[in-house]
């Protein structure tokens, strides 16, 4: 905990810096969409213990397989827990989805409420000497009034919650029930319910789910701020880059703004508040400025980091467990389930011992194992996320599988090979799959059967011998024995 308290307050004073230079340009109003919840009918206490009570906005899939994100309450008493905490959480919701990429892949989130109550509405202001009281006792800065810390003791509180009430947690979120703007991010997002909070939750989700660095800079190199390790979206070299798959031959490296086709990838000067020393991959980028899109590069880390918490495909029936016995010719259906992105299909291919069925693409697949001799199978599920998002994606984070191990075992017999002998009777074969044997049954009419001879294959073969010519039709059948 002491580690990430360490890491989260490197973040804030990364933020803090910058807005010593430069403030965030004025947001556009929230875009308060979705369903608001309905008002709890109950205020008191004991309905919002301070060990957090648990709502689910959006469930959209197992928890095992989500990017799980975790709405916390900061400064919101009781009475304003009750009164717009969940509409507030959901709006900070519909803002996150509101943007791309997580628009794109809102179906592989899960979206949780946790209501804690504090003493106080709102946050405190060091800037206006103003103090609250709340849970977990976040700040203004006190310099701007515009970045929000939690103090160490807010984030081993925030962490104990999430042990306790949902340890898969994957994205948090600290809304402070405050109305200016203003946020932070890092080892959670905190943000205030100010008009300005879409933009604002969308870049600190930048760094706290994609690992993103800032790629804005001061206009000149008068910040020393230790940054020695590049993100996804910064580089100190011309060569490598580690966004080369990004960028088209020819673009001159480092690549003069201004002289590129707007969203062109390339190299250019300027991150991590320095003009030189850091480049970044594109003109311009939420990760620069606010409300501007993601640049391709942060796009495709932030798919990859939603990807590698929400694992596909979800789940497969029957289960992957164990071996699937096929004794008769009687099918079986095989199905998955997987999240779906909003604007574009998961592709899927279904194989047999490696060799793709014709035409199975889709979340079923029928095996009918009298298509195959018997013997042990592997049938197996690919997903593979098409999205022209990612370009590179070596851990397969956007993809997955299933495997089901068969063995086919049908027991069969077929009769052949009659042959006279030369004594006046006659042989014929059997051959195929009995374990437990069969009997061999003669009937003069085909409806009153008898015994003639119990029988088991040896080496797959039994050869039955009727020593003497019986007149007339007669008729012979094996029936397996079970
Ligand atoms: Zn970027």
């Amino acid at each position: 905990m002491k580690k990430a308290g360490e890491t989260f307050h490197r973040m804030v004073r990364k933020a803090l810096s910058r807005f010593s230079a430069r403030r965030a340009p004025a947001a556009t109003a929230a875009a308060l969409a979705g369903a608001i919840l309905s008002m709890l009918p109950l205020t008191g206490r004991a309905q919002y213990p301070t060990s957090g009570r648990l709502f689910t906005l959006q469930q959209s899939g197992p928890v095992s397989n989500r990017l799980n994100v975790v709405i916390f309450s900061e400064g919101y008493t009781t009475n304003d827990l009750a009164n717009h905490f969940l509409a507030d959480a959901t709006n900070a919701m519909d803002n996150l989805f509101s943007y791309e990429p997580y628009q794109e892949y809102q179906n592989y989130c899960n979206v949780y409420a946790i209501a804690v109550p504090s003493i106080n509405s709102g946050s405190t202001h060091p800037y206006y000497l103003t103090t609250n009281n709340t849970f977990f006792g976040s700040s203004y800065d006190p310099a701007y009034d515009y970045i929000i810390t939690l103090p160490a003791t807010g984030l081993v509180k925030m962490t104990n919650l999430v042990n306790s009430l949902l340890p898969q947690a994957g994205l948090p979120v600290v809304l402070v029930n405050d109305v200016l703007d203003g946020g932070g991010g890092g080892v959670a997002d905190v943000i205030s319910r100010g008009a300005g909070q879409r933009e604002i939750l969308c870049h600190e989700t930048g760094h706290t789910l994609g690992k993103l660095q800032d790629e804005y800079d001061y206009g000149y190199p008068d910040l020393n701020l230790n940054i020695v390790t590049a993100a996804a979206n910064t580089s100190q070299t011309t060569n490598p880059i580690s966004w080369s798959a990004w960028i088209t031959n020819g673009t001159p490296i480092p690549t003069p703004v201004n002289t590129m086709p707007a969203g062109t990838v390339g190299l250019f000067a300027g991150a991590n508040y320095q003009t030189t020393g850091w480049y970044r991959p594109q003109e311009d980028c939420m990760m620069r400025t606010l409300g501007s899109p993601f640049c391709a590069v942060c796009s495709e880390a932030l798919v990859k980091a939603i990807g590698q918490k929400a694992r596909v495909p979800d789940n497969g029936n029957p289960a992957t467990n164990g071996i699937i016995t096929f004794t008769n010719l009687q099918s079986q259906l095989f199905s998955i389930i997987e999240p779906q992105p909003l604007t574009h299909n998961l592709a899927n291919q279904w194989t047999v011992n490696g060799t793709p069925a014709s035409g199975a693409t889709n979340l079923t697949f029928l095996f009918s194992p009298g298509q195959y001799t018997n013997g042990n199978y592997t049938l197996k599920v690919t997903v593979h996320d098409p999205t022209l998002l990612v370009r590179t994606d070596p851990s397969n984070y956007l993809g997955g599988s299933l495997t089901w191990k068969l063995s086919v075992n049908v027991y069969q017999l077929n009769l052949d090979n009659i042959r006279l002998t030369s004594a006046g009777g006659f042989t014929f074969r059997a051959s195929g799959n009995a374990p437990y044997g069969f009997v061999i049954q003669g009937s003069s009419n085909l409806m009153n059967w008898q015994a003639l001879a119990t029988g088991s294959l040896s080496g797959g073969l039994y050869y039955f011998t009727n020593a003497t010519a019986t007149r007339g039709s007669y008729y012979y059948r094996a029936r397996l024995q079970p």
